[in-house]
């Protein structure tokens, strides 16, 4: 095929493509001379939807005419504002409308989580993670080994792909959970890898981890809202995950967690509280003895930054309009299958993806490293965002491309792909 035909079948996915409306709920960053961007930096910070603006302006608008009113009057009342955004979030990841709630930012979240669910003793005090995690996962991990009187060195098992392989492989995280699992307090790893791009296996290490009576939490900051899950009936135990990425709730917005709801009776668990994980019954009486609330509600502490829930209930309302998370999945796997083939049939020879190539390992993003002499996969990274493309770079070498199913298209991987051919070139 020729590329102009190339181009022709792109545009004909785009005409065939069922949720091709949705671009047009969203604001697409423009380029100086007035051409949209290539924008496939959503796994980064998602673009801004036109209803997070629409409610965020309600919000405005009602504090303006109401003031402290607003916390009851209008039709939607601050005091339970959290509470609009519960069945929305709970679909995105699986759970319960019980076990979900947003709140406080996601390494907040997951420092909470590690109070009530890291509780190691002499014997078992390990928390496996990877050895290359996202950095803020890792300093919160060896900040809390550190905090209950523990060496990092010896109390965080790290995990490695194998020598001279860059993404997992299932079988050796469970061999090494069914190895280690004995002094495992708990398993924190990632759902979606941040780097790599992989999916790791959530359900069979949730069941390793737990055959060994371990806890299993994950960090879904780069899952939610990107592929589908289920994390009741897999049984983890915690789960933590960011807004602004595939949520495009804005830069910094209020995090998700999820807390399974075999733990909600639990009053022996050990919480950092505040009032507002308090029984909301009697929360206003105002006294000294905290109720929890059962649910994952009882790990609330503060009121809530309303502005920011505004944003994603704007979000999760476009995202539910698009027919749920398994919709975006349909079509983000034939869309970034569609820029795989491209890039491997194009530029096989002179880029790698280390992304794993199996459907049920890779989500959105796909990360590339560039295999030329005599150019960097720095100097090419520069050369693409030049010429209009917004994806991101990570050290030491990788670029990191998410066509997002809520607002790209295929036309978009298609020139991606021309422009990427032509900043390749060494001459
Ligand atoms: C984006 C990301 C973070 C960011 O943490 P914040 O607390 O939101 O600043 C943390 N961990 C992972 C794995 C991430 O991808």
């Amino acid at each position: 095929m020729t590329a102009t035909n190339q181009r022709t079948a792109a545009e004909q996915l785009d005409a065939q493509d069922p949720l091709r409306e949705l671009r047009n709920e969203f604001y697409i960053p423009r380029l100086p001379d007035g051409r949209e961007e290539i924008y496939f930096c959503g796994n980064s910070l998602g673009l801004q939807p036109k209803r997070a603006e629409r409610y965020l302006k309600e919000e405005l608008d009602k504090w303006q005419r109401l003031g402290v009113k607003g916390h009851f009057d209008a039709d939607f009342p601050w005091m339970p504002y959290h509470e609009f955004l519960t069945e929305n979030s709970a679909q995105l990841v699986g759970a319960r409308n019980t076990e979900v709630v947003a709140m406080n930012s996601l390494t907040a979240n997951l420092h909470f989580m590690m109070v009530s669910f890291y509780r190691p003793t002499k014997s078992r005090y390990k928390i496996l993670i990877e050895d290359h995690a996202f950095p803020s996962d890792h300093y919160a991990v060896e900040s809390q080994v550190r905090f209950h009187g523990f060496d990092p060195e010896d109390a965080m098992l790290l995990a490695k792909p194998r020598d001279g392989e860059e993404t997992f492989r299932t079988e050796d995280l469970l061999d090494l959970i069914e190895r280690e699992g004995d002094q495992i307090a708990l398993i924190m790893l990632p759902g979606v890898q941040y780097y790599t791009g992989q999916v790791l296996d959530m359900k069979a290490i949730t069941e390793a981890g737990h055959r060994k009576g371990c806890k299993v939490g994950f960090d879904l900051a780069h899952a939610a809202g990107n592929i589908p899950m289920q994390l009741h009936d897999w049984d983890v135990d915690f789960a933590a995950w960011c807004s602004y990425k595939y949520l495009n709730s804005g830069p910094g917005s209020v995090a998700g967690c999820f807390v399974h709801e075999r733990h909600h009776q639990d009053k022996d668990l050990p919480r950092f509280a505040g009032w507002w994980g308090h029984d909301k019954r009697t929360r206003f009486k105002m006294e000294n003895h905290f109720v929890p609330m059962e649910s994952a509600e009882a790990w609330q502490v503060s009121n809530p930054p309303i502005l920011s829930l505004a944003a994603i209930r704007g979000s999760l309302d476009t995202i539910a309009q698009a027919g749920g998370v398994e919709a975006l999945r349909e079509k983000s796997l034939k869309m970034t299958g569609y820029l795989r083939q491209l890039l491997e049939a194009e530029l096989g020879d002179q880029i790698h993806i280390i992304t794993p190539a199996e459907p049920e390992a890779s989500g959105a993003q796909l990360s590339l490293t560039v295999k030329l002499d005599g150019l960097s996969g720095k100097q090419v990274f520069d050369r693409i965002e030049k010429a209009g493309v917004t994806c991101d770079w990570r050290e030491p070498n990788v670029i990191r491309v998410a066509p997002v199913p809520l607002y790209n298209r295929y036309t978009e991987c298609f020139d991606f792909v021309q422009i990427l051919k032509a900043s390749l070139d060494n001459d």
